[in-house]
């Protein structure tokens, strides 16, 4: 397919793996930014008036906006799979934030890209979309590492746009020749909303708006660096993964419900083919994206790809789509009923407990539901519903999720957290819309101002309304646990049990609590009770083997390291604990060499193995290792209190 307007560059013939014709491929460079959580109406282009979004105004004005864009999913991972592969949540099985990795089975845009002779790389803002959910196919380039939080922290759930651009502008610079598919995601729109300098002065009221506002001001250097290195030759594509909601319909970020709060998205694409300045009306889809940037290239998607090519539109054509939304959140997190949804331009309808369904052009924020006057407008919605969703109830089937990524989730403000149990969709729950005072106290409790203790009682007067959910519980135990209560965490813990609330992260932390009181018999049990639920969990792995090793099993301490090390994943705790373990046995060679590779994945660890050179008598290299800790680790809060006994064995070394 030629595209109007093409000079210069040249257009090359290339076989393309998998298909029977030769096709002209455009060799356009491409830049797909993601940017998480943002509003479409928080956009200057889209209409706010309180912000400056300059850059992404400019990429509007150059290129066409999508005035109807909708995510098939308000949560990060399975929307960005969406993206990725054209395909809806049903097909692609990426049905939550965590516990689910895209399967190499499907075929990613960058896939295509890379086998077509395109250079790929991709710079991630989250934690939640690492290598190991599955999203990196395709890319030749992944960076998905996070800063270090501390030793006790480990990695941090997510880093700043700044860092995520500068690493993007650092590979663009080494691009010679090829085309490109680089994909930038920023995250900084997501909870928590604090925003750099000068932006958290300028905002100060409006901290969300000031994270869009630095996020546009990165990514005009991106921008201006594309125009840079090919100017005229490449196609920018923006969209985000979601919106959020600001208590609107009861709920606060994202994840629970399916209204266009946290549906509704910005999408902006400029570059050869597109037509500038165009504010198009008809309704987009983030699974339409693959195959747009696909035929602006000259390919064609697989027949399996659920999305169209949005580029009719640009000539005012009709196209094809009523968007399609589902979450799995509030029945794998909060033990309440998933929800999926069916919009067309004209109306919205959400499959729920009691159904909801809502006529856009009279009732554009969703707050009138006139499912029960309007029989027949729902029997058709629901007739295409289920052409995605089939008849049958439908399997879903969790990977575990390890502690850590647990940990990162939380810190991000997933209020869920949990590590789900496979279920069966369409089984009778709570509808979601009736636990809002819930929701609301949830949010309150974990992310308002006010003292620990109103905080706790909030969440305790939320376990007895809704005392089978286990996201109640995961959080109040972190409050307790805030609050030096481990005790009534404990009991806490117990409640759940005696609820049927079964999870690993549920035994992993009454194992903590036990062995933080000595209690190591106990701690083993849960412990291990962890690892039978979720053998990927190598946080609480590490830890029984911590407890084997104090309570004398230095057999089985060593057999619980090997799993996980034997799985292929560098992890420094393991490690270091099987450091400790030749070390108990008597074998300082053979921990020496253990600590040192601990070390040299994260230098916390640094410390043991400058005390145990020290014992040796090199002090030289115990100095080294003690300098070594300290540089990386010296002003880190979480040492505060043990830093200056580390100095003073490192001035007492002779
Ligand atoms: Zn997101």
């Amino acid at each position: 397919m030629r595209i109007p307007g093409q000079c210069w560059f040249a257009t090359v013939l290339l076989l393309l793996a998998g298909c029977k014709s030769e096709e002209k491929l455009q060799s356009l460079n491409i830049l797909l930014v993601t940017i998480d959580t943002l509003r479409a109406d928080r956009l200057g282009c889209y209409g706010y008036r309180s912000i400056e979004t300059s850059h992404l105004d400019r990429l509007a004005q150059k290129g066409v906006l999508f005035e109807h864009a909708f995510a098939q999913a308000p949560l990060t991972t399975p929307s960005h799979a969406s993206i990725m592969t054209g395909l809806n949540p049903t097909a692609h099985k990426v049905r939550d934030t965590g516990g689910f990795t895209l399967a190499a089975s499907h075929t990613t845009l960058a896939a295509i890209l890379q086998r077509a002779g395109w250079d790929t790389a991709a710079f991630v803002g989250s934690a939640v979309l690492k290598k190991r959910f599955g999203l990196n196919q395709g890319f030749t380039v992944y960076d998905d590492e996070m800063p270090s939080a501390g030793p006790i922290s480990g990695e941090a759930a997510q880093r700043r746009a700044s860092e995520v651009v500068d690493h993007a502008l650092r590979w663009l610079d080494t691009q010679s020749g090829k085309p490109y598919l680089l994909w930038v995601h920023v995250y900084d729109p997501h909870l928590p909303y604090d925003p750099p300098s000068p932006f958290r002065e300028k905002y100060a009221e409006r901290p969300y708006d000031g994270e869009v506002a630095y996020t546009d001001q990165q990514l005009g250097r991106l921008f201006d660096a594309v125009e840079k290195k090919s100017p005229g030759n490449a196609l920018i594509a923006v969209l985000s993964d979601h919106g959020e909601s600001f208590s609107e319909h009861g709920e606060y970020a994202h994840g629970v419900f399916l209204y266009d709060t946290t549906l509704r998205i910005p999408f902006l694409l400029s570059g050869p083919g597109i037509p500038a300045g165009r504010r198009l009306q008809q309704q987009a889809r983030t699974i339409d994206l693959l195959p747009t940037l696909l035929e602006l290239t000259g390919m064609k998607p697989a027949p399996e790809v659920q999305g169209v090519s949005l580029t009719p539109a640009f000539k005012d054509q009709e196209i094809a789509g009523s968007a399609y939304g589902e979450t799995m959140f509030p029945r794998l997190n909060m033990g309440w009923s998933e929800l999926r949804s069916m919009r067309t331009p004209r109306w919205k309808y959400i499959r729920a407990p009691k159904p909801e369904l809502y006529d856009l052009q009279q009732d554009p924020f969703e707050t009138n539901n006139i499912a029960e006057s309007h029989p027949d407008e729902v029997r058709k919605l629901e007739v295409q519903l289920t052409a995605i969703t089939g008849g049958a109830n439908e399997r879903i089937e969790p990977a575990t999720a390890d502690a850590q990524t647990m940990k990162q989730l939380k810190s991000l403000g997933y209020l869920g957290g949990s590590s789900p149990q496979p279920y069966a969709t369409g089984e009778k729950g709570i509808d979601p819309k009736d636990r809002k005072e819930i929701l609301k106290l949830l949010y309150l409790a974990m992310y308002s101002d006010s003292p620990l203790p109103q905080r706790i009682a909030q969440l305790r007067q939320s376990t007895t309304r809704d005392p089978t959910n286990p996201a109640l519980y995961s959080n109040l135990g972190q409050l307790y646990a805030e609050s030096g209560r481990p005790a009534e965490a404990m009991q806490l813990y117990q409640d759940a049990l005696g609820k049927g609330i079964r999870s690993a992260w549920l035994y992993s932390r009454m194992g903590q609590l036990c062995a933080r009181q000595g209690k190591k018999n106990d701690a083993v049990a849960f412990f291990e009770a962890a690892a039978q639920l979720n053998p990927a969990d190598y946080e609480s792995l590490q830890n029984l083997a911590a407890v084997y090793r104090e309570t004398g099993r230095v057999a089985d301490a060593e057999r619980t390291l090997n799993t996980i090390l034997n799985s292929g994943e560098p992890y420094a705790p393991a490690l270091n604990e099987l450091g400790m373990v030749w070390y108990q046995k008597g074998d300082r060679a053979t921990a020496q060499g253990y600590f040192e590779k601990a070390a040299q994945l994260d230098p916390t660890y640094q410390l043991n193995l400058a005390r145990l050179y020290r014992a040796q008598g090199d002090n030289v290299r115990a100095r080294a290792s003690f300098e070594a800790f300290l540089a990386a680790k010296g002003a880190s809060p979480e040492y505060r209190e043990m830093v200056p006994q580390v100095r003073r064995e490192l001035s007492q070394l002779p």
